[in-house]
């Protein structure tokens, strides 16, 4: 797609940090680092976001990552942990609208990153809950 910064990536038209490609994704270092190895994934095929994918290019993406993380792990043996966060629309704080996933590696409690579940539960009562969850399971296809 033109003028997309990660398409451009992938075409070689932008530098980057490559790390790993294949007919299916693309992995480059992410340039914020957040963590040391900090490293993005992303299919080669222009998709704006998860809502985008179909079946199997979500099972050809994903089964590209296990593989990755562990090479990520592998270069730096001191790792204690790794977020894989994929944001969603601007909302859910995407900025780069070619779908990816985050590879953070986690090195200790004062890394610099940080997520927050609030905790609601004590808002619904258990019918409240299954209705909720029936809404969501007509939907599934
Ligand atoms: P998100 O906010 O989830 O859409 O993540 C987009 C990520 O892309 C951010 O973490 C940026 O640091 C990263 N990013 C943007 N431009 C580049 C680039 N040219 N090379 C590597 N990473 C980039
Ligand atoms: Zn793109």
């Amino acid at each position: 797609m033109t003028d997309c910064i990660f398409c451009k990536i992938i075409d070689q038209e932008i530098p980057s940090y490559k790390i790993y490609e294949d007919d299916v994704v693309y992995a480059f270092l992410d340039i914020s680092q957040v963590t040391p190895g900090h490293t993005l994934v992303v299919p080669k095929k222009h998709v704006t976001d998860i809502f985008e994918y179909d079946e199997k290019l979500a099972s050809d993406v994903f089964a590209r990552i296990p593989k990755i993380a562990k090479a990520i792990e592998e270069a730096f043996p001191e790792i204690e942990g790794m977020n894989i966060v994929n944001n969603n629309k601007e909302l859910a704080y995407q900025s780069v609208f070619h779908s990816h996933f985050h590879l953070i590696p986690r090195y200790s409690k004062n890394d610099d990153f940080s997520m927050h579940f609030g905790n609601h539960m004590d808002q619904y009562t258990p019918e409240e809950l299954t209705a909720i969850a029936e809404k969501i399971k007509k939907q599934v296809k």
